[in-house]
């Protein structure tokens, strides 16, 4: 059983691994290519110093440098670190500062730009590398611009990587408070890819449209590590687009693929390939995936929807729903553990609850994190004196064992004392015909301490009525949860992977009432 990324890549030699569908380099990848270009990549870091522990900082969009540049720094020791390219300077300082990088790999031209991350890197002292596919040489080329903290460091030997080595860092999405490091080690990885595997029965002849970030989790794990422990293979745009969507998932053959709410949402926009390819499922994480969403999904796609629930501190899968062959779907449940223990726990007295209660969602598992980088605070807060994790989330398990997510611990609306989910809410008003997205939020208030509020996008040509909608959540809700605030807005402000921060949509919508 493998348990580092090294020897969980487990394709065989001649079968696809990865196929680039951009031109004008449009490239397919064996596994033999893939693991010699690793083992050549690995080389070229080595020569430069990196050795074990270095963080290597990888601001790349998602490509094939991407993965062999992650795959090579895991396999030397070192320690991944994918930022998102997007990033402006400042954030980019930020993250570097905060895993020290050892040297940061930008795409080819950045230097001479004088891109952010360069600027970033140079602030401290970082090495400064363009990686990139170099089609004349036909390998993933390491041009180094700045050695900065590297220079005069001797080459390093080619080392192999252990299983309880820190593979790789990423920072929370940042929802609830300021991003935290993860750091994660090969074993944590290799569970979650295991489990994944399991869970959705992957093989050889599996191929997923991968077009979640790699700076994630999501996108990182269960995009392209558990495909690759099983022998299958991944298309990889550069980046989701909504119109080479189907195109490049028809033509190269893909069955599968996962993303967040915001992504299906925007194909069941988008025309519909016609004949439908075969889906053997779609998985939906990261956000919740309101039963409609869910529903149309499946009767316009003519697949099973399986959604799962993840978290970077767990190394992405926690639970999911199962596939039709072991058990039924339920929209509005994130399904159960495979690989992962999940209890509810009273919170204030570290007490496993009985099925349909509600408390705080745990889970203990070779998937989790030790804790978290240079945060104190944090990990004492976040493991349990029984060892689960504290996920944050609220929850309870249904009659059958099925995790439903009721909200998140910090973003519950507590008016006067009354918990109030905005999950119920949301789903509520996305069931109205009139509404696109609703996001619930607390605002302050006199009264109550806090008051419920939501902030709608409407479904074009709708007209917003206020009353309309507070008479339709009070049909189906209690009365203290009908909303006293509704702003209606035209775009709701989301991360890169498309998660709505809570705080930032109340903060934008009280600012455009002021
Ligand atoms: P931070 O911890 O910095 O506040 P974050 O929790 O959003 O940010 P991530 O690790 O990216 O950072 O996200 C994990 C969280 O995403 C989970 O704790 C949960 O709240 C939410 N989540 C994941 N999957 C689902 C899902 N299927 N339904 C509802 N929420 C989900
Ligand atoms: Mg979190």
């Amino acid at each position: 059983c493998p348990f580092d990324l090294q020897a969980a890549i487990q394709g065989a030699d001649n079968d696809v691994a990865v196929i680039i569908p951009s031109k004008p380099q449009a490239l397919t990848v064996t596994y033999a290519d893939l693991k010699r270009e690793t083992a050549s990549f690995q080389k070229k870091l080595a020569d430069i110093g990196i050795t074990k522990s270095s963080p290597v900082s990888i601001a790349t969009v998602n490509s094939y440098e991407f993965i062999v540049s992650f795959l090579a720094a895991s396999w030397q020791r070192g320690i991944a670190a994918p930022l998102n390219p997007a990033y402006k300077q400042e954030e980019f300082e930020f993250y570097i500062e905060d895993v020290k990088s050892a040297i940061v790999l930008v795409p080819k031209g950045a230097y001479a730009a004088g891109a952010p991350a360069v600027k970033a890197a140079q602030k401290f002292n970082a090495a400064i590398a363009e990686s990139y596919w170099d089609s004349s040489k036909k390998e993933v080329a390491l041009d180094v611009k700045e050695l900065g903290q590297l220079k005069g460091k001797p080459a390093q030997p080619l080392l192999k990587p252990d299983a309880d080595d820190i593979a790789l860092v990423l920072h929370t999405s940042g929802t609830t408070s300021r991003p935290k490091v993860v750091p994660l080690t090969h074993r944590n990885l290799t569970r979650t890819m295991k489990n994944i595997r399991n869970t959705y029965q992957l093989t050889p002849s599996d191929r997923t449209m991968l077009v979640m970030p790699l700076f994630h989790v999501h996108g990182l794990l269960c995009g392209l590590l558990a495909p690759l422990l099983t022998g299958g293979s991944m298309v990889v745009p550069t980046k989701f687009s909504a119109t080479d969507f189907w195109p490049d998932f028809i033509s190269h053959g893909a069955n599968w693929y996962t993303a967040v709410p915001t992504i299906h949402q925007i194909l069941l926009k988008h025309p519909v390939p016609n004949p439908l390819p075969k889906i053997r499922f779609i998985r939906s994480c990261s956000s919740p995936l309101s039963p409609t969403v869910f529903h149309n999904l499946e009767k316009t796609f003519q697949a099973p929807v399986l959604e799962a629930y993840a978290m970077t501190e767990a190394a992405h899968q926690m639970t999911s729903n199962p596939l039709p062959s072991v058990g039924k779907r339920k929209p509005g449940t994130v399904g159960l553990g495979q690989g992962v223990e999940v209890a509810i726990l009273d919170l204030d007295q570290d007490k496993v609850l009985p099925d349909g209660a509600e408390g705080e969602i745990c889970i203990r598992g070779e998937n989790v994190t030790k804790g978290y980088l240079n945060n104190e605070a944090a990990n004492a807060s976040s493991f349990t004196p029984s060892g689960y994790f504290r996920t944050g989330d609220q929850g309870k398990k249904d009659e059958d064992g099925y995790v439903v997510i009721t909200g998140r611990i910090k973003e519950l609306i507590n008016k006067g004392g009354e918990k109030i989910s905005p999950i119920e809410l949301d789903n509520v008003l996305t069931r109205h015909p009139a509404v696109s997205e609703a996001v619930s939020f607390a605002v302050p208030d006199d009264m109550y301490g806090q008051e419920v509020a939501v902030a709608i996008v409407l479904k074009p040509g709708q007209k917003g009525d206020a009353e309309e909608f507070r008479k339709w959540v009070g049909d189906k809700l209690a009365k203290f949860k009908v909303p006293k605030k509704i702003y209606f807005t035209d775009v709701m402000p989301k991360t890169a992977t498309g998660k709505i921060q809570r705080r930032i949509v109340a903060e934008e919508m009280l600012k455009k009432e002021s």
